[in-house]
């Protein structure tokens, strides 16, 4: 009986992190880069968090850790971005003011992106390598001590700064096709006895190309299993949420390897905000009713949106206006500016469709 009892509540604990799904940040939300000369001071950059809780932004990812490695708070791991204050502790305090929940957008895997930064200057063998055996700045996730590191910052982030979730980005392998480096390729040949470079120059959609796959899925996983269990650690009520390029991760045509669907499925995030980068209308529609799809009913999922305010301001206005309703119209729970930067010139006019929108009141066409 006690054996049962012990296996029972094996069983209830390894059931609960599948019923964690679905928790809503709101269903305005915008990323910010500090850009444009919105924030130069704490005063200038407050007015901005202001200006969009007036037009019904309802909760701000501003960036904390960046795709160069650097950080956008006082970090005492990562090397500083120039910025003479702490910006990010300034959205904190500015959003909480106005009720806006605050989720930095942290980039996981990419530091240094086009040229090394200095960790992954020091740390060659953290780094993913390229097929002609270069090591490109990206951290590479079958690596435990660049997984570590990036632990570290989610909880240096969650220690010190009153955030409600943690936005994930960049959580992938790079665009250029990785990774083949000893590490990667001794593990993939010892359990499934192929060479990755053959695996990979074989057909797309290939049973040995699916491995290889297969195993860069397992170690994007486990990086995403680090970071939520960082998190839990040290802010149990914090979500996690991450930006993922959605039905695309998917195509055979990229090595990303986002298996973001079994984020999911494994209750790892609280809501995601797919890639809706797409200015054909047909386009937008089809990418956000996969997503939809992929991403259950339970979760929360709001379409990433380009905003783009250059040229005809009205042109722009209803552009942005017409996606914000194709989002709804396929199902999405809200939208993602990407950025709060690009939308201001449009934030005073987008307001009415911005607060029907939190209001319920952008009703799904039937
Ligand atoms: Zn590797």
């Amino acid at each position: 009986m006690k054996r049962f009892l012990v296996a029972l509540l094996i069983v209830l604990v390894i059931a609960v992190p599948g019923l964690a799904a679905g928790k809503s940040p709101g269903v305005v939300g915008a990323y910010m880069n500090y850009s444009r000369g919105y924030s130069d001071t704490p005063e200038e950059l407050t007015a901005f968090v202001n200006e969009a809780a007036d037009a019904g932004v309802q909760f701000l990812l501003p960036y904390a850790r960046t795709t160069e490695g650097t950080a956008y708070y006082d970090s005492k791991i990562m090397p500083h971005t120039k910025k003479p204050f702490d910006a990010f502790k300034v959205v904190i305090e500015a959003a909480h003011k106005r009720g806006m929940q605050v989720h930095p957008w942290f980039v996981v895997n990419a530091d240094g992106f086009s040229e090394f930064s200095p960790i992954t200057a020091a740390h060659p063998d953290w780094c993913m390598m390229d097929k002609n055996g270069k090591r490109i700045a990206w951290l590479d996730p079958s690596c435990p001590e660049a997984r570590q590191y990036i632990v570290s910052i989610v909880k240096e982030i969650a220690a010190n700064y009153d955030i409600d979730g943690l936005s994930l980005d960049y959580l992938r392998y790079a665009e250029t096709k990785t990774c083949y480096c000893d590490r990667c390729k001794t593990a993939f040949k010892a359990e499934f006895g192929i060479d990755a470079i053959e695996a990979d120059n074989i057909k797309n959609g290939s049973w040995n190309w699916a491995k290889w796959r297969l195993w860069r899925y397992r170690q994007t996983n486990q990086l995403a299993r680090e970071i939520r269990a960082a998190l839990k650690e040290v802010k149990p009520d914090a979500d996690m949420s991450a930006y993922v390029w959605g039905a695309q991760s998917y195509g055979t045509g990229w090595g990303i390897c986002q298996d973001w669907k079994t984020w999911v499925k494994e209750g790892l995030l609280d809501w995601v905000n797919p890639m809706g980068y797409y200015s054909i209308r047909s386009e937008y529609i089809t990418a956000a009713k996969w997503n939809r799809e992929m991403a259950g009913t339970e979760l929360p999922m709001l379409v990433t949106m380009a905003v783009r305010s250059r040229g005809d301001k009205a042109a722009a206005v209803a552009r942005t206006t017409q996606q914000i309703r194709d989002a709804v119209d396929c199902g999405a729970d809200g939208v993602v500016f990407f950025t709060l930067e690009d939308a201001r010139p449009l934030l005073k006019d987008l307001s009415p469709v911005l607060h029907d929108l939190a209001n319920g009141k952008l009703k799904k066409a039937q």
